[in-house]
Parts: structure tokens; sequence; C-alpha cells
């Protein structure tokens, strides 16, 4: 037997005596019952609550079972399991229950032993939904991320500086961005070769997550030997600090580089911008990085700038 995972299930009827009977079936099943006496309840405990499976009874005042099933197939678009309860067992309302988006019927008098049976069936089918949104949402960081450095892509980088964005419009913080360009990569790779180039470059990304040390900071590879580290809630002063760190930290771990012309060993140049120099929306806060980055090289390189205007 498979484990039983607790449901929350919603029963809609407008009986009590009924919804006393049914809700001792789901409790002496393991799982948690929310009772509704028509739709209004019913509509506002699905707001409140996350609800695994509906028992729907059909006849009720006001709005029936088909009219309140249709309303939340409309109003949800996350497929919730919907089970009928009626007294009447024509095949033309069983008909109109699958029609209105129900998955199931049950006949009044409910028998413990069929509903039971029924929930569990449902229960195993709401598992495998859950599974499978689990499996999308892994396959869909899959797809966010560098296979060869295990950090964000440029696809992965897009969705978050979407989200840090708009985060920190809403409270008004400061967002830095840090833009790297390792120094006469084009060289190492020439001279060492790809295979040692990849290994330098994974090399390269693990020195910056070292040294990142907050949840909310993020790092992309954002082309070849190009990365990006961004910084949310950090003034450009920090993300200045973040930077030098960097360069020192790359000095210390001190990656042999036999044909840089700035040192013996792997160095990066970095630009810098954050929100408070003027940027409209993302892209142009990486623009600005982008611009500073170059003018770090243009400087003689294995240094940070701040974007200066244009
Ligand atoms: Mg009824």
């Amino acid at each position: 037997m498979e484990p039983v995972k607790q449901l929350n299930i919603l029963l809609v009827d407008d009986d009590p005596i009924m919804r006393k009977v049914i809700a001792a079936i789901i409790i002496g099943n393991g799982h948690l019952p929310l009772m509704a006496n028509g739709y209004e309840q019913a509509l506002s405990l699905l707001v409140k609550n996350k609800v695994d499976l509906i028992l729907m009874d059909i006849e009720m005042p006001e709005v029936n079972g088909f009219v309140l099933t249709t309303m939340i197939r409309e109003l949800y678009a996350n497929w919730i399991p919907i089970i009928f309860l009626s007294a009447n067992d024509s095949e033309a309302y069983l008909t109109q229950g699958i029609d209105a988006g129900g998955d199931d019927y049950i006949t009044k008098p409910v028998k413990a032993i069929i509903l039971r049976a029924k929930i569990r069936a449902m229960a195993r089918i709401a598992s495998m939904k859950d599974e499978l949104e689990l499996l999308n949402k892994k396959l869909s960081q899959l797809t966010n991320i560098d296979p060869l450095t295990t950090v964000m892509n440029r696809r992965g980088l897009d969705e978050c500086l979407k989200k840090e964005w708009a985060v920190n419009q809403r409270q008004q913080g400061e967002l830095s961005v840090l833009m790297f360009d390792i120094d006469f990569f084009k060289p190492y790779n020439d001279h060492y070769g790809h295979q040692k180039g990849d290994r330098c470059l994974v090399r390269f990304s693990k020195v910056l997550q070292s040294l990142l040390n907050r949840e909310s900071d993020h790092i992309a590879r954002y082309g070849g030997e190009e990365f990006l580290i961004i910084l949310p809630f950090t003034p450009l002063e920090g993300a200045k600090f973040k930077a030098d760190e960097i360069l020192l930290a790359l000095k210390k771990v001190a990656i042999k580089h036999g044909f840089s012309n700035v040192a013996p060993y792997l160095t990066a140049s970095i630009g810098i911008s954050s929100t408070k120099l003027g940027a409209k929306d993302y892209n142009e806060l990486i623009n600005q990085s982008d611009i500073a980055l170059y003018q770090a090289k243009e400087k003689g390189r294995n240094q940070s700038y701040i974007y200066q205007g244009i």
C-alpha cells in the first residue's frame, strides 16, 4: 500500500447530517475535512486553504454542484479533483457532471468503503501531479543553469534580474551588479588548450561563489569568460568593496597564467553599476556595468571601475 498523505478534502453539501457522516469517513481515513454548506463557504475555503480534493453535492439551493464546479474550473487554473455526490444516478446526470468538469461520481447514500477507495484513487493521481510539477520545476531549473560552471546561465540571469528588479522597485532599495571579464582569457585558451580553459572557468566561478555569503546574492555566466554578480540591497560602495575583495581573492588563489600582460596569475576586470546611477530598467543597468567594464580594461585591467555615465 502506498503511504497515505494527509489530504485537505473540501466537502460541499447543504445537508448538515450528510456533512457529518462524510466528514467522519474522511477523518477515519486520516484526512482533513473542510466543510462548506454551499457555494459561498466553498469558494471562501478554496481561497484560504490548499485543497487536494473536493466532494461536491449536486442538489443544493442557489448554486448547484454542476454550476459551482464550472465556477471553480474557471477560477482555478490548477486542477483539483472533484467527485460528485448525488442520490440521482441517471446516466444523463453523470454525463452532465463530467461535462461540468467533475472527475468522478458517487451515489448517495455514500458507502464508506466506496468513498475510501475513490479518495485513494484520486490521492494517487494528485500525488502524481505533484511529482510532475516538481519534475517540471527541476527541469526549468536545469535549463537555467550553465552546465560547465553550474552557476546560472543567461536565461536564468534574465529571470533572476527581472525578479530582483521588481523586488527592488517595490522595496525602494539599491540593487548593484558586477560584470566580470577574465583578462587575457583567449591567450590562456590558446596556450593551455580548451580543457584547461574550461577548468579555469570553473575555478574562477568557484572563487566568485566563495565570496558571496548572502543567500540573496546571485552569480551567472554571462558569456564565454564573462560573469555577472547581482547584489540586491547593496549600495555602490558595498559593490565596489565586494569587487576589490574578489580581485584580492584571485591574487591569493593565483591560478597560473603565463600569457597575461598584467600578472603571472589569472585576473579579471570588473564593471560596477547600481540602480542609484539612473538605469530605467535592468537592461540599462547591465549596459552600464558593461561600459564600466570596458573602462576598467582601458585603464589597464585587473581592477574594478564604477560606471561614470556617458
Ligand atoms: Mg443537497
